[in-house]
């Protein structure tokens, strides 16, 4: 038994209704859970009303019926996106709600699924999605995403636990990563760590880095450009209403955009990928101009090719992140097999779609503006960790002077 678990399940739904998606009195939050999250998603909904929601929207996932739709329904349908279910994403676009999703379903629910049946779901899902995807990327409205651990991911993360304790186990992970204790006091201490957080980026700001170089033992040699206008971000983000949120949580990262035609070298990852209930394992990616020119894993190397080439965005960066190696997911020393964890272990890249709140004024441009600035455009968006022990980071500044970034894994200021 998890020692407090209703206490700190409780202390979560709050942490991530108040301080993930903060939401204002008179909102309509839009909660996507699933039916076996079903006592968090509960806990959030009150909380929600707490809050002062005007109503609480929740739509029920199920990982068992998906399995059996993705193997068993007819060909055409991951071809089709249903009318009524366009009107309901444009309906919570429109109403700008909060969007809370969780994280948690078996990381090999799709494993032996035709590949191509994933990739015709996530073509057409991401087109007729697209703009609702858009607008919450640009963080035109709040959103967070959060954890409930199904019995699978457990014994994933904890192969030798029998399943009740290698739940328990995860619960455990899930509540300190998370900062929870079960005293009521998560939404303060993330208040501070937000904070942190923000001094941090400040005085990456400040920099203004024009380019960062990468360079470690693994043979991780890259050359990343940032556009000119680069803003690092990090803790929480703001509506154009003003409201703060935490996108995800927990959140340990740091991040912006690279300028998606300016990468140039070859990056290994440090930590297995799940892509679509696969894993990808031991991985290089080769670049030129921008482009990832050369793919090669140890592992799932059709999986990774397939994703990078989705489309065409797919091909380059999106997104360039700053993690300290000493983080309290890494301290952890368990690999989650979830990039909502997994990416707040290490530093990390993402190949496709770039924030455009990562350049000052991209939520505002068009899409030939925000390309022209540095900011790369995808229905993909590929979090990859590259973050070691070793890793060192040199920063160029316009003015052509080297400062150290990361030294031996961790912040050099
Ligand atoms: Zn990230
Ligand atoms: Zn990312």
């Amino acid at each position: 038994m998890v020692e407090n678990f209703e206490a700190k399940l409780k202390e979560y739904a709050r942490l991530l209704v108040e301080i993930g998606l903060n939401v204002q009195p008179g909102q309509t939050p839009s909660i996507e859970g699933f039916v076996e999250a079903a006592p968090l998603v509960r806990l959030c909904v009150e909380a929600c009303y707490d809050c002062g929601a005007r109503n609480v929207i929740t739509d029920w996932g199920d990982d068992f019926v998906t399995r059996q739709q993705f193997l068993r329904a007819d060909e055409a349908v991951f071809s089709e996106y249903p009318s009524y279910m366009k009107a309901k994403v444009d309906w919570l676009l429109e109403h700008q709600c909060p969007r809370l999703s969780f994280a948690g379903s078996n990381p090999e629910l799709l494993r032996g699924v035709d590949p191509a049946r994933m990739q015709a779901r996530r073509r057409v899902s991401g087109a007729a999605t697209r703009e609702y995807f858009d607008a919450m990327t640009a963080s035109k409205f709040q959103w967070s995403i959060g954890a409930y651990p199904a019995p699978a991911w457990a014994k994933k993360v904890f192969p030798d636990l029998p399943e009740p304790e290698a739940m328990d186990a995860l619960w455990d992970a899930i509540f300190s990563v998370c900062r929870i204790t079960g005293d009521g006091q998560a939404v303060r201490r993330w208040r501070e760590h937000i904070e942190t957080t923000a001094r941090r980026c400040e005085a990456l700001n400040a920099y203004n880095f024009k380019s960062l170089h990468y360079v470690n033992s693994l043979g991780t040699d890259l050359t990343v450009e940032l556009p000119e206008n680069h803003v690092w971000l990090g803790g929480s983000e703001r509506t154009p209403a003003g409201v703060e949120f935490v996108a995800n949580m927990p959140t340990e990262e740091i991040f912006t955009a690279p300028r998606w035609d300016g990468v140039h070298g070859r990056v290994y990852a440090a930590l297995p990928l799940a892509l679509d209930g696969n894993l990808v394992k031991d991985f290089y990616l080769d670049f030129k101009d921008g482009r990832i020119v050369d793919v090669h894993a140890a592992q799932g190397e059709e999986i990774l090719r397939r994703s990078v080439d989705l489309d065409e965005g797919s091909h380059y960066l999106g997104e360039v992140a700053l993690v300290p190696y000493d983080s309290p997911i890494r301290n952890k020393g368990i690999l989650f097999y979830n990039t909502l964890f997994d990416e707040n272990a290490s530093c990390h890249l993402a190949f496709g779609s770039s924030y455009p709140t990562c350049v000052r004024g991209g939520a505002d441009m068009t899409e030939e503006a925000q390309k022209a600035a540095g900011l790369n455009q995808s229905i993909n968006h590929v979090d990859f960790m590259v973050g070691t022990r070793d890793l060192a980071i040199v920063g160029t500044t316009q003015k052509g002077k080297e400062v150290p970034v990361f030294v031996e894994g961790n912040f050099a200021f």
